[in-house]
């Protein structure tokens, strides 16, 4: 067997996000063969497990566990670009920062995350990647041309639009739920771009997002333009992200007014590993919680939303952690362009959409309860909000969903069915439902 390292425990949580729980057995995998081979093990055992690419999960326990084993893909992290380079096959364990920087020599990019420490793996199995630009390319599950799959009885299938069609278009959006996907071969997109990233201060909270709202109506008809927003602790960070190398793009014209604070990133023509270096540098590092949910464009709910949170976001001293509240602008086009590339069972609707989520960052643990208070009552109020104002979709982003969340589900009654249909013919004898230690499984859903 090629598996190189057992760890009796494993204890290195630097490289890793969140608070990972001590595995009693930690399995390095660095070939497909080896996650055959692991897996074997497991089942053949009957042994809890989780799998692991870039350990970036932020709900404890959906990576790591204790009693059990962990599959750990992080040595699968090679990237090949194909000779016509139109695609480039990426070993799971890969983290987006190097795959952008390895990619970035050819004028070439992928669509992943806008953090450079998150994994390959886990994000495209949660659906999206640069939501600023989903307008162009669609979501990152959405790129994925082949996945190379583990299934539970340790065969090996490549999925695709043509063969194992059920499964390929499962894998795109429904999470751990069929087998390890060892390789993921992504359409390759350029990596030239234009971005300005800013800090507007607290109180032009109105007029800053008057300018997203503006600019979310002009998105509709240019599927270059994205957005991102984030906001805590006194400061709105707003990117403003052009998926062409154009300077200073008139669809952003509604920005034009607004003084910034603080300037993260000056309107430059780069590329995506720049920005996304940006981004990873202001990126919180500490105990975390994340909730999503999504509601249609409306500027008077953006204003109310912002309005409650600030009076929200401080559960304990601003120094020590703070809610945060992100914006993700999802356009019609974003729905369509996953729909030319086959199309997937996210049943999301074709209108101007916010992803929104909050986050709860932290450092202490003696404030747990509290942040987890904080942030479920934000949830509730965005909730009541977006409902008494018509605007709630169910549609939740699982990447950014809590735990007690339920994203497969919020893609429909039909859609779920599908989703479990085709597990329930990968993987009869449940593995990834009876085996799997957690996640957003479809048993649990
Ligand atoms: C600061 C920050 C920035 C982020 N930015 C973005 C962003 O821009 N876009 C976005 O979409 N998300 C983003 N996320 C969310 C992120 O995508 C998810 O946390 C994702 O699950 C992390 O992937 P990973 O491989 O690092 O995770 P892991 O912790 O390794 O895995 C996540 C889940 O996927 C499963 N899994 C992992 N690999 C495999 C595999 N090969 N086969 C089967 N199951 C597997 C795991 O068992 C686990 O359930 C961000 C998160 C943070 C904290």
């Amino acid at each position: 067997m090629c598996l190189t390292e057992i760890i009796r425990t494993y204890t290195d949580r630097s490289k890793f996000w969140n608070l990972l729980l001590e595995s009693t057995c930690f399995l390095e995998a660095h070939t497909t063969s080896d996650v055959a081979f692991g897996l074997k093990i497991v089942t053949t055992l009957g042994v809890k497990f989780a799998t692991r690419s870039g350990g970036h999960q932020q709900n404890v326990g959906f990576s790591s566990i204790e009693d059990g084993v962990v599959l750990d893909l992080n040595r699968l992290n090679s990237s090949n670009l194909s000779k016509d380079h139109k695609t480039v096959r990426l070993g799971t364990g890969n983290r987006w920062g190097e795959v952008y920087k390895g990619l970035e020599k050819y004028g070439l990019a992928a669509v992943g995350g806008r953090s450079g420490d998150v994994g390959v793996g886990g994000l495209i199995l949660g659906v999206e990647g640069i939501p600023f630009f989903s307008s162009k390319y669609g979501f990152a599950c959405d790129n994925v041309q082949q996945f190379e799959v583990v299934l539970a009885n340790s065969t090996v299938v490549k999925a695709t639009s043509n063969s194992h069609p059920d499964l390929f278009r499962a894998l795109k959006g429904g999470g751990p739920n069929y087998g390890i996907v060892t390789h993921f071969t992504l359409y390759t997109i350029p990596t030239n771009i234009w971005y300005h990233v800013a800090q507007y201060n607290e109180s032009d909270y109105k007029q800053v997002l008057s300018a997203i709202v503006a600019t979310q109506a002009r998105m509709e008809d240019d599927s270059n333009a994205g957005i991102l927003f984030s906001g805590s602790n006194g400061t709105m960070m707003v990117g403003l992200l052009y998926a062409e190398p154009t300077a200073n793009p008139p669809v952003y014209s509604a920005f034009d007014s607004l003084k910034p604070v603080r300037t993260l990133a000056p309107p430059t023509i780069g590329t995506i590993p720049k920005l996304v270096d940006v981004f990873t540098a202001n990126s919180p590092t500490a105990r975390y919680l994340s909730f999503a949910i999504s509601y249609e464009t409306d500027l008077d709910l953006y204003k109310s939303a912002y309005g409650s949170f600030i009076s929200r976001q401080h559960f304990t001293s601003p120094t020590k952690g703070a809610l945060q509240y992100g914006i993700q602008t999802i356009t019609k086009a974003a729905v369509q362009a996953g729909e030319k590339r086959g199309g997937n069972w996210l049943g999301m609707k074709p209108v101007s959409t916010n992803w929104w989520h909050v986050v709860a960052a932290w450092f202490d643990e003696k404030d747990d309860k509290a942040a987890h208070a904080a942030s479920t009552g934000m949830v509730k109020n965005m909730t009541d909000l977006a409902t008494d104002a018509g605007k709630y979709l169910d549609f939740q982003f699982q990447n950014d969903a809590d735990v007690s969340q339920s994203p497969l589900k919020s893609y429909g009654e039909e859609n779920f069915k599908k989703f479990a249909a085709v597990a329930a013919s990968y993987d009869p004898q449940q593995v990834f439902q009876k085996l799997q230690n957690s996640g957003f499984k479809i048993s649990t859903a």
